[in-house]
């Protein structure tokens, strides 16, 4: 049996480690354009250090990768523990694609012929597969910055969901030796450039900051229940079957709430490769442990949609909440109803209004 996997990311070359542990080698296909000063695509590089355990498995460690641990992050004014570091995850995608067969470019129509399985792991783009059930997509808006504090105090790593009108937030992930990534992300909302200007400002009587990159893209935040089909099967020219199989964020594997799917995508590998050619084993694996990305897709949905003006019901406060002790963050229950990033803003009344003036 021929297997390709398409796209070389977290996913995809986790998934390939995987699948040569179970005796298969597949061809790996990486386009490798992102147009970044990196060299991969756009992300904060934040993860927790749960990250660890699915890496072990393909014989990597944690502790190669950790640029800077988050121990106390800054939730809009709000100090709360987490177990997030930021990862050097240029340098975890080059240590996963190494030893693995990598074939650097663009995969073809005429190369999918020679395959009985071809793996979608194309994050964003989803190349192979028919379109998400219903879609859902956040722009952002990313700097590499270095930041000198000018006086004794280092700026610490940070969520700003009150300065974005409307569902979103900026974020501060220091990346070690002071530079950090600093970037903005929101729905129905397209003012980054302006927002992330404004954060720099507010920051300079404190700060001498020097940009370096700045990179862009979207995160697929549709849940997995909406980033259906995952699995797809046709006929090759020659008239023999063939699937296509989604993993990572080619089907959603991502927290709608927050954008983080680097850990997201390994568990998603990892289901795929327990459950190998099990399609119905695999979709309901999938459903099943990610069901928490469908009720805040849901969130999502009541938020944005026409006519609501009353500001997150109890169950959406609820979501937010449990989307931070998932995380491991510990933010006490009646703070975090209060303050969780964007959701404030509704709390306090005037986020919708500002929302819908974000449209005209
Ligand atoms: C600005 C931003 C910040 C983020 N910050 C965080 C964060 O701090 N923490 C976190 O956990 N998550 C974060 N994310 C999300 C995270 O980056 C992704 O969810 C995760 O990388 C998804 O992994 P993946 O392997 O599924 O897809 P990707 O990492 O996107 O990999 C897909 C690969 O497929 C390749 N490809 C695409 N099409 C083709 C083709 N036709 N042929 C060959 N190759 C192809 C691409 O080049 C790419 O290498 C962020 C995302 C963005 C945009």
């Amino acid at each position: 049996m021929k297997v390709a996997i398409v796209g070389a990311g977290i996913a995809g070359g986790y998934l390939a480690h995987l699948l040569e542990q179970k005796g298969i080698t597949p061809d790996v296909y990486e386009q490798s354009d992102h147009g970044t000063s990196c060299g991969y695509r756009s992300c904060g590089w934040g993860a927790p250090d749960a990250t660890g355990t699915f890496l072990d498995r393909a014989g990597l460690n944690l502790h190669d990768y950790l640029l800077e641990p988050m121990v106390t992050m800054n939730f809009d004014g709000l100090v709360a523990k987490t177990p997030l570091y930021t990862l050097d995850k240029p340098r975890l995608i080059r240590d996963l694609r190494s030893g693995l067969r990598i074939i650097q470019h663009r995969f073809t129509d005429q190369e999918a012929e020679e395959y009985d399985v071809v793996v979608d792991a194309t994050g964003i783009s989803r190349a192979l597969l028919p379109p998400c059930s219903s879609d859902l997509s956040l722009p952002t808006l990313q700097y590499r910055v270095t930041v000198k504090p000018r006086g004794s105090r280092v700026l610490g790593p940070g969520v700003y969901g009150n300065q974005i009108p409307g569902l979103g937030y900026i974020w501060v992930f220091p990346l070690g030796r002071n530079q950090y990534h600093i970037g903005a992300g929101g729905l129905a909302f397209d003012r980054y450039g302006e927002i992330l200007e404004q954060f720099f400002e507010d920051l300079s009587p404190s700060y001498s900051l020097t940009r370096h990159c700045s990179c862009s893209g979207d995160v697929r935040v549709a849940s997995p229940f909406y980033s259906q089909p995952f699995v797809n099967t046709r006929k090759r020219n020659d008239g023999m079957p063939q699937q296509i199989i989604g993993v990572g964020e080619s089907i959603g594997t991502v927290s709608p709430f927050t954008g983080e799917g680097i850990i997201y995508s390994l568990e998603c590998a990892k289901i795929l490769a327990d459950s190998w050619l099990n399609e119905k084993t695999y979709a309901s694996r999938v459903l099943s442990r990610f069901v928490w990305m469908k009720k805040e897709r849901e969130t999502l949905d009541y938020l944005l949609s026409d006519g609501q003006v009353n500001g997150p019901r109890l169950r959406d406060r609820w979501r937010f909440y449990r989307n931070a002790r998932r995380s491991g963050i510990r933010l006490p229950m009646l703070q975090a109803f209060r303050r969780m990033g964007s959701l404030s803003q509704w709390i306090e009344g005037d986020g919708h209004q500002q929302l819908t003036n974000s449209h005209k």
